[in-house]
């Protein structure tokens, strides 16, 4: 079965089927880069939730978790063989449902098929320990399925982020119930009818579409989830974090950053020039590892200023499906607003605005969201926006003096995600990462993920860790069993 690029007309998926939201409700997806609607889709309400717990339920006690490590591995790999012979499709449908420029959607969809396949690989290796114990006993650990796991998940790296949870879920036994955000509905479908093909059992995979406080809060808080992973904004992951407290259900939080790059005078500016123009812009800036707030020393301040203009103005805004644009649209006109008011706002407590600062206009796109890359210079670390988390393409530059100083400065904020270094100097790197408050940290390179590495958040970055076997403990119950192998009787009390 091939992908149809050209279809219009989304379903639910519940028990590997293809269903209307059960109220008959629907909603449009639109091409931020164009202002068409692109696609319709279901929108799932609490009852369409109810089913697709049920049926991921079904599979939890019938199929999925019965399935032994070695058929997990091979099922999951089937997976990823299919993600990957449809991958221009994938590409195609995801950089029109997002509008973000498709050379990055190709490598985020790589990225996320590589981490399916690490997981598929980890599901063979699902083990416990045993621990000393008094003679005559003996302790064993399990690690055990949580049961249904539910998903939700944010639009900037639709598919890849949904992987990132899905795989870690599956290896360890679970089944799943997928919510894709409002603003990028499409790429879950096909993930899930790729798998009914790749031979899931019915149920394993179930994807909801709808909003986040009909659909999303009605996963959130369903009694039937046993645990929830969620990547979004810190204020949403609040709500999760409420929705859970009844029954304390199990929750993973993936959420927003505002991350350093620190720029020291014996950096090689050759590479932290480009990396630094990459971190922030790529992705027009909508990523939660955006390195949005650069630190530079004041002795190279001027000099990385001028070449990181200079480069960052050669970047091309323009048509998402155009191989050789680097920055697509924004997700939406009010999200454009939005970060255009973030520039306002730097604009008003006395940042310069080095460059772009306007909308960028984009030939045959004239109802696209795009936006120049932006650079305000002459920040201080007290400033909104060096403190919020825009999530558009706004570089905020800050001179400092001395390490201490950029230290505290650069832990000065509510998030803790990821930050990167850029140093000749061996000692100070491996002193300046331990001292750095934030989940991730990169030195004299800017790439914050590889399949294995621990991707997770300090602070109200997050709660849990993906990407690396840590995932695996995220979505495992860890059970401690003691069996007494003695040859005499057991009397606690010793009333014999
Ligand atoms: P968002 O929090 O608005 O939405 C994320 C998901 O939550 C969507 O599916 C949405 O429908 C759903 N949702 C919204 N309200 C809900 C509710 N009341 N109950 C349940 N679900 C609800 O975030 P967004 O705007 O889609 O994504 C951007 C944010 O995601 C940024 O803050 C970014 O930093 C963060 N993010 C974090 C990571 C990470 O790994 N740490 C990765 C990507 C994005």
């Amino acid at each position: 079965m091939g992908i149809d690029i050209e279809r219009r007309d989304y379903q639910l998926i519940i028990g590997n089927e293809a269903v209307e939201a059960r109220a008959g409700k629907r909603f449009d997806s639109v091409n931020p880069a164009t202002g068409e609607t692109l696609a319709s889709a279901a929108f799932g309400g609490p009852e369409d939730v109810d089913a697709a717990v049920a049926a991921a339920r079904g599979s939890f006690t019938k199929g999925w978790a019965r399935v032994n490590g070695q058929k997990r591995n091979r099922t999951m790999m089937a997976l990823a063989d299919l993600l990957m012979a449809n991958l221009d499709e994938l590409v195609t449908i995801e950089a029109r449902d997002i509008g973000k420029a498709v050379s990055s959607v190709r490598a985020e969809i790589l990225q996320g098929i590589s981490e399916l396949e690490f997981f598929a690989g980890a599901s063979t290796k699902i083990d416990g320990q045993t621990h000393l114990t008094p003679f005559g006993f003996l302790n064993y650990t399990l690690r055990e399925p949580m049961g249904v796991c539910g998903l939700i998940v944010p639009w900037n790296y639709p598919l890849m982020l949904t992987l990132r949870k899905v795989a870690p879920a599956l290896a360890a036994g679970n089944t799943v119930v997928i919510k894709p955000a409002e603003e990028s509905p499409l790429s879950a479908i096909f993930l899930a009818e790729l798998a009914t093909e790749a031979g899931f059992p019915e149920g394993t995979i179930n994807v909801v579409t709808g909003d986040g406080p009909t659909t999303g809060a009605a996963l959130a808080a369903h009694p039937g989830v046993n645990k929830v992973s969620f990547t979004g904004s810190t204020e949403v992951g609040r709500l999760i974090l409420d929705a859970a407290r009844t029954d304390f259900r199990r929750v993973s939080l993936e959420l927003g950053g505002k991350s350093p790059a620190i720029i020291f005078e014996d950096a090689d500016l050759d590479s932290a020039v480009p990396s630094s123009v990459w971190s922030i812009y790529n992705c027009a800036g909508q990523s939660c590892d955006a390195r949005s707030r650069i630190f530079v020393q004041r002795s190279v301040h001027d000099a990385f200023v001028e070449r990181f203009i200079t480069l960052a103005g050669k970047l091309q805004v323009g048509d998402p499906m155009n191989p050789a644009t680097h920055i697509g649209s924004l997700i939406t006109p009010a999200h454009l607003k939005r970060v255009e008011g973030y520039i306002e706002a730097g604009r008003e407590a006395g940042a310069d605005v080095a460059l772009g600062g306007s909308r960028a206009v984009v030939k045959g796109h004239s109802a696209g969201n795009f936006l120049e890359p932006t650079a305000l210079v002459n920040c201080t670390n007290d400033m909104r926006v060096a403190q919020e988390e825009i999530f558009g393409p706004v570089a905020t530059i800050i001179p400092f003096d001395d390490e201490r100083e950029v230290v505290e400065a650069a832990n000065d904020v509510v998030y803790g995600l990821t930050s990167t270094i850029w140093t000749r100097d061996v000692g100070r790197a491996h002193r300046v990462a331990g001292l750095i408050k934030s989940g991730v940290v990169t030195i004299n390179q800017p790439f914050t993920v590889f399949p294995g590495t621990p991707f997770g958040g300090f602070k109200q970055s997050g709660w849990g860790r993906e990407v690396s076997l840590d995932a695996l403990d995220d979505f495992t119950e860890q059970k401690s069993v003691i069996v007494y192998t003695g040859d005499r009787p057991i009397d606690p009390f010793r009333l014999g």
